[in-house]
């Protein structure tokens, strides 16, 4: 399925440009992980808000994305974990699912994971982001599970189906009573990764632990994954004022552009982005 334009991230950026592309015509598809991940959720009241005056950011969430359901967009839930161009646009891989989409919009916010020291070094040699993707081949070997959230579980319970042992380790702390019986929760903290002659290994403050394989599931990917070839600057995206990145039919709106990091200035930068994102695709005639 090839849409016009994918939203990455369900924030007031992303919504915002999900209703302005629908004004504009264009099928829109917003990935998130889940409803309340946005920063937005966990404020009590936002009072700079125009129109709104003390409106929670629950609230305003639900409003923007019952507007955006209503104006024909659709939702998807997953992270989306890599973006490559493709002939006639970009293959978004969400979880395991792969879309096309002829744009994408980056509105992710401003929250980036913390890299362990020597993962990104090893990401595509021995440690994966993906379960599905991987997960075969690590038939009858040993692996470690590095997870930030209750959503590692599930994956996990994958992995021991075809694993000979799992140890499971909490980036940070969540509810492990769904961890299969048999898989090994490691009370130690996950302090880097390396590759030794015993294999990929774990260092933490108590000792270092070896496996064939290393699944690390968070609920944010790094700028660096998620699209190689997209500039960075201090863990912001630089835009033009249209919100074009430095990647032809990739724009980006709200919180990960850059300071202010306020609710007016991502949706108006979600339309900015919707609105070029229309003409982006008109150009390809
Ligand atoms: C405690 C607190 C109080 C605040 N108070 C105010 C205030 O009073 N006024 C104000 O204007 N602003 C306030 N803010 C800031 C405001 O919340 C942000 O500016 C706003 O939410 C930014 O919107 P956004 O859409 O850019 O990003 P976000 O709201 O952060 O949404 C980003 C979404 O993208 C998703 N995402 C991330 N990575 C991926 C991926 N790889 N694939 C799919 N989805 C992904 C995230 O899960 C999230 O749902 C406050 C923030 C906090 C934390």
């Amino acid at each position: 399925m090839m849409v016009d334009i994918v939203i990455v991230g369900n924030g007031p950026a992303g919504l915002s440009c999900a209703i302005t592309a629908r004004m504009r015509g264009l099928d829109a598809l917003v990935v998130a992980p889940s409803a309340n991940t946005s920063w937005l959720a966990r404020t009590e009241h936002i009072e700079n808000y125009p129109g709104l005056p003390s409106v929670s950011g629950v609230k305003i969430l639900e409003s923007f994305t019952a507007q955006a359901l209503a104006m024909g967009a659709n939702l998807c839930t997953g992270l989306v974990r890599q973006i490559l161009p493709a002939d006639k646009g970009f293959m978004l891989l969400v979880e395991s699912d792969v879309v096309e989409a002829k744009t994408v919009v980056l509105a992710m916010g401003a929250a980036r994971p913390q890299l362990l020291p020597g993962e990104e070094e090893l990401v595509g040699m021995g440690v994966s982001y993906c379960a599905t993707c991987d997960g075969m081949l690590y038939r009858g070997k040993r692996l470690g599970v590095l997870s930030a959230s209750e959503e590692g579980l599930e994956e996990t319970r994958f992995l021991r189906t075809l694993a000979s042992s799992v140890d499971y380790y909490s980036l940070k702390k969540h509810d492990l009573s769904g961890l299969p019986k048999d898989v090994t929760a490691v009370d130690e903290k996950p302090e880097s990764l390396s590759r030794t002659p015993e294999g990929l290994c774990v260092t933490t403050r108590q000792g270092t632990h070896c496996y064939d394989g290393i699944f690390i599931f968070r609920n944010a990917v790094s700028l660096g994954m998620l699209l190689p070839d997209l500039a960075s600057d201090g863990g912001f995206i630089p835009v033009d004022r249209g919100m074009r990145t430095n990647v032809a039919g990739v724009f980006a709106a709200g919180d990960c552009t850059g300071k202010p990091l306020q609710v007016a200035k991502a949706v108006g930068e979600g339309n900015v982005a919707a609105v070029s994102a229309a003409e982006y695709i008109a150009s390809l005639g």
